[in-house]
């Protein structure tokens, strides 16, 4: 009978000199651009039209690999990768995929592998108790921030329009959030069948927070025009400028009204774990769910999002079914996991998140979050120095948003110029109607010297 590993030799060989080509990636990371310079297709052409009838040993994939992929990579795990949000496959992450890749669990159900349930569930306890939060929340890990809102809205849909599981929606739903929310929120909506017309947008502030005047206006206007509100998400850390919308007086807005508030703190979260920013949670025991995103600003690698719920009862009661034969088991009061959302499989993702956790301390991850708020307060100082700079948005986090006061052309053009140079590699948004060039501070790797890059192209002399 034909095996398809004979035996782990190759394997082994190969695994080694994987490890070893990862730590030079690790220790030399600084000397790739961070972008890619490749234009759409090139990648796709240097590979065959078919694929291999007979296998190639793992030292010409690792070739192949750094001939024909790399340069397509953009290189997320570089320190000044300041795009987005910036992110870090740190090393003990990176070992939590290798175990978790070799064991290849589904836990879909507690019995399809106890480990992996029970771990999902002791490592969120910690987070929540590491991060401040109240100690009644049911986590839950899912791959993205996108899916755990739209999980929290279905648990919001299931609350406002109980029947929905049988009958489809029988009325108009809205969800309110502010007009800096990410479009997940929008993207949700589509997926549940409430309809991008039915996210309300709110206005916001000079500091592009949410108005709970406005919203309480809109909430009435809809009430008294027959719509259902669903649901209030909150943002705490929005992707364009960090901004943070008033979590206490919204949160008594929707508990007035008994609307479900979603929190979407994919980005800011994992900053609680330092004190000094649990401000940020005032008001969360009013929200009815919570998203965080490991993945983005807590050194877990891509990916690792956990929803939080005090209603995980609601969560369940929107997704679970009676099971089939094939998926019934006499296990009690153990945790299925597949209850709780849309798919059946999953991966263990909480073994990455709990070596995180466990490997570097909440000591060190605090030390190293702080390190990155530090270095955006430096850059914003440097750049409000600047004559020819405008700071477009207060400086939140890791995050920093500005324009050159030349106007938008030339904002354009210094961001080509930034990310044309290798050296760094930044995003853009819209402020206020102007193009700003957007920067994000969150790799584990990043110093001064990759945050002096942008200043030497901003001063012309990059
Ligand atoms: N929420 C916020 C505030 C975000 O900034 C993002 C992405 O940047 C998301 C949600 C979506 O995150 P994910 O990529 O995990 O779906």
């Amino acid at each position: 009978m034909p095996k398809l590993d004979p035996n782990s030799n190759d394997f082994r060989a190969a695994g080694h000199k994987l490890i070893d080509w990862i730590g030079n990636y690790f220790d030399n990371i600084d000397d790739f651009d961070v972008l890619a310079r490749v234009q759409p297709g090139d990648v796709a052409k240097l590979f065959a039209a078919e694929a291999r009838e007979r296998g190639v040993s793992y030292d010409t994939l690792l070739q192949e690999f750094e001939q024909k992929l790399l340069p397509g990579v953009t290189h997320w795990n570089h320190p000044a990768f300041f795009a987005y949000f910036a992110i870090t496959g740190s090393q003990a992450g990176v070992l939590g995929e290798l175990l978790s890749a070799a064991l290849n669990l589904n836990g879909m159900l507690w019995r399809t592998s106890p480990a992996l349930t029970e771990l999902e569930t002791v490592a969120l306890g910690w987070l929540r108790d590491a991060l401040g939060l109240p100690s009644n929340l049911f986590g839950i890990i899912n791959d993205t921030a996108s899916i755990n809102t739209f999980l929290g809205l279905a648990a919001a849909r299931q609350t406002a329009a109980p029947d929905v599981r049988t009958k489809g929606l029988t009325k108009t739903l809205r969800v309110y959030c502010s007009e800096h929310a990410h479009n997940s929120i929008d993207k949700a909506a589509v997926a549940l069948g409430i309809g991008v017309d039915n996210v309300v947008h709110i206005a916001s502030d000079e500091r592009f927070r949410m108005l709970p005047e406005a919203l309480e206006e809109a909430i009435a206007k809809d009430r008294a025009a027959g719509f259902t509100p669903c649901a209030i998400v909150v943002t705490l850390g929005t992707t364009s400028t960090g901004s943070v919308d008033p979590l206490p007086a919204v949160g008594k807005i929707a508990k007035r009204e008994n609307i479900w508030l979603h929190v979407d703190a994919a980005y800011a979260g994992p900053v609680t774990l330092c004190e000094e920013f649990r401000w940020l949670w005032e008001g969360i025991d009013n929200a009815d769910s919570i998203v965080t995103n490991p993945h983005k600003w807590m050194f877990t690698p891509v990916d690792c999002s956990v929803l939080y719920t005090k209603r995980p009862d609601v969560l369940r009661e929107a997704f679970s079914l009676v099971p089939p034969a094939y998926l019934t088991t006499s296990d009690g009061a153990a945790v299925n996991y597949m209850d709780y959302g849309i798919q059946l499989g999953r991966r263990f993702r909480a073994l990455k998140l709990w070596m995180v956790l466990e490997h570097y301390g909440l000591e060190h991850l605090r030390e190293v979050l702080r390190g990155h708020v530090v270095l955006a307060e430096q850059l914003s100082e440097e750049l409000e120095r600047r004559d020819g700079v405008q700071l477009m948005a207060p400086q939140m986090f890791g995050v920093v948003v500005f324009a050159l006061k030349a106007g938008d052309a030339a904002t354009e053009a210094l961001l080509q110029r930034i990310n044309a140079s290798g050296e760094a590699f930044v995003s853009n948004t819209k402020l206020q109607g102007r193009y700003c060039v957007r920067v994000a501070i969150g790799n584990g790797a990043t110093e001064w010297k990759h945050v002096a890059k942008i200043l030497e192209l901003v001063d012309g002399n990059g």
